[in-house]
């Protein structure tokens, strides 16, 4: 991978801490956890979501608003209602929220409200998306492609770099196999590996990884004792009525017990997780 000019570790202890927020970084030691619905459908159905995820406590809010879906005649998203929605809910909580910027145009409309832009897996090489995202300075969650492989997945976060951003964060979200027992196969030896490969933190869906919520808690604490760097899991407070993904979609309760899961393991591989107290502070008034 001798491309991966900016990418590469180059010494053992070299990794990058990406800051998303004052005093929010994801690659350091504390795990960074990223709660929230596959699309963002309401207000209350965020408000509910900040409140109780405060409380989990995770350190990022996701929301789809704009959503690459498999037919054209499913839910697209919110769109602009969508984000006003995610601005207002990002302000009321102090949490950091990351969603998926689909096309080049809607860069400059996510920019003042999402502190994290996230390339779903469907545009993993859209090079144009990359090299556009290389000029912004905002940090980018660049989720594998549904079959992409290792070194294809590093060379596009190179793209994001060698255009001038090197705030990248990876995301392992599972790859097609030949089993369709499961949505995807997660693949924790390309974590492993990536870590090895890259000085980028490296964050794990299981929800996309799995699309069946059982199976989410045993792949979040996999991930965790492989060494990823944090998650990002889909949550609902109704989840068998989720417009998108509702099947591997966890209630805010097992979202909640789940990071509890957590924190023997995470301490166990040299990790932490905050303290709900430590969280940022709830809604301002
Ligand atoms: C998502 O995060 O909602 C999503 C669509 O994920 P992926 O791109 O990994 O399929
Ligand atoms: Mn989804």
């Amino acid at each position: 991978m001798k491309d991966a000019k900016i990418v590469a570790k180059t010494h053992a202890n070299h990794s990058s801490e990406i800051a998303i927020a004052p005093s929010t970084t994801i690659g350091g030691k504390s795990l960074f956890i990223i709660g929230g619905p596959c699309s963002i459908e309401s207000m209350p159905q965020m408000e509910t979501i900040a409140q109780t995820l405060l409380k989990a406590p995770v350190q990022g809010l996701r929301g789809g608003i704009y959503k690459p879906r498999t037919s054209p005649y499913a839910f697209q998203g919110l769109g602009d209602v969508g984000l006003d929605i995610l601005s207002a809910i990002r302000q009321r909580y102090s949490l950091p929220v990351i969603t998926e910027v689909m096309a080049i145009h809607q860069i400059e409309k996510l920019m003042p409200h999402a502190d994290v832009l996230q390339v779903g897996s469907r545009n993993m090489q859209n090079f144009d998306l990359l090299k556009a995202l290389g000029e912004v300075d905002k940090p980018v969650l660049l989720k594998r492609g549904l079959a992409a492989t290792i070194t294809e997945f590093v060379m596009a976060a190179e793209y994001i770099a060698s255009h001038g951003n090197s705030n990248i964060i990876l995301c392992e979200r599972g790859i097609r196999s030949f089993d369709s027992y499961t949505r995807n196969v997660l693949d924790l030896g390309a974590v492993a590996a990536l870590k090895q490969i890259t000085h980028l933190p490296v964050l794990v869906d299981p929800s996309h990884a799995t699309g069946k919520r059982e199976l989410v808690a045993p792949l979040a604490r996999a991930a965790v004792a492989v060494g990823a760097d944090g998650l990002i899991i889909e949550c609902h407070p109704d989840p068998e009525r989720s417009i998108s993904d509702a099947r591997q979609t966890l209630s805010l309760e097992a979202m909640t017990e789940l990071i509890e899961s957590l924190r023997p393991l995470a301490q166990a591989v040299g990790r932490s997780i905050p303290d709900a107290a430590l969280a940022p502070a709830g809604p301002s008034a």
